[in-house]
């Protein structure tokens, strides 16, 4: 087995089944890597609060935790620990506060339009950081598994061409960076057939400041990383999952896992190992053996 000098991997639905679920599992995994000074980033479009919490940080030693990095809030956030271990932001986005409002006006745009046009109803999480998560499934609630799973994608296929959007999802991400373009905004647009997420950052601009912030500096090189997540899957044209978006110029060199379950079609750089958080906790543990 390649022994890696950083993993960076996807939170829920790779590390724990979800984000109420016990990390202890996780943490036994990862502690002895960072103990060893691999570095480990988690990339996620959560915040820190649903990290264990907020209290991951508690799970580890000062030292360990010299060596945890953080990419969250779809690339707004990018963290670090200081020698006290205390949490600390290691590169900063930019994203102005106009831009985020601008971020706002757009996403009420893409929810009129499906509503006036197709009379689809939506709803739209406004407080997630520098992007909106539109809901395009309202009646099919997620619970606490907050990833895909199962018929997702044919659910949100039937209930877009109900609707007089016959091409699904290719045509809702078509509409959004439609609006993106009326009001001048460089919208990365992204689906996972709950959601729709428009913003100006996503995943890779976490994976990018992270590698030339913090690896590069460091004298670890892509080739030497793992990239592990659960949603790789391919949901439309032109549109895979979120943890596709951790592949950039930058980390292509570098090595993608996807644990997901659901069949379908990925991208031929990824290597589908299957088998949920089990297979990665097994990879996380195998190299601390190394
Ligand atoms: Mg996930």
């Amino acid at each position: 087995m390649k022994r890696y000098k950083a993993v960076f991997f996807d939170w829920d639905g790779t590390a724990v089944v979800n984000r109420n679920a016990p990390v202890d599992e996780a943490v036994a995994a990862m502690a002895p890597l960072l103990e060893k000074g691999v570095r480990l980033l988690i990339v996620s479009g959560t915040t820190y609060k649903n990290l264990a919490g907020g209290t991951l940080h508690e799970r580890f030693t000062v030292p360990q935790l010299q060596n945890l990095y953080l990419g969250l809030g779809r690339g707004s956030y990018n963290y670090g620990f200081n020698a006290e271990g205390r949490r600390v932001e290691v590169a900063d986005p930019g994203v102005t506060p106009q831009t985020v409002l601008r971020i706002h006006d757009a996403a009420y745009r893409i929810h009129r339009i499906l509503w006036e046009k197709y009379g689809y109803p939506t709803d739209i999480i406004f407080d997630r950081p520098n992007y909106c998560k539109i809901d395009i499934m309202n009646s099919n609630s997620r619970s606490e598994n907050l990833f895909l799973s199962g018929n997702e994608v044919e659910l949100a296929r039937q209930s877009l061409a109900e609707h007089g959007l016959a091409g699904g999802i290719t045509d809702l991400l078509a509409l959004a960076r439609g609006v993106g373009q009326e009001l001048g905004l460089p919208l990365k647009v992204t689906c996972d057939a709950k959601y729709l997420e428009v913003g100006v950052l996503n995943k890779s601009d976490n994976v990018d400041a992270l590698l030339s912030q913090v690896l590069f500096p460091q004298g670890v090189a892509a080739e030497e990383c793992a990239f592990w997540g659960d949603e790789f899957l391919n949901l439309a044209d032109g549109l895979d999952g979120s943890d596709s978006f951790m592949r950039t110029a930058l980390s292509a060199p570098g090595d993608f896992f996807d644990v997901g379950t659901v069949p379908g079609v990925r991208p031929p750089w990824v290597k589908h190992v299957g088998g949920s958080i089990r297979t990665f906790l097994d990879f996380l543990k195998a190299q601390g053996e190394l």
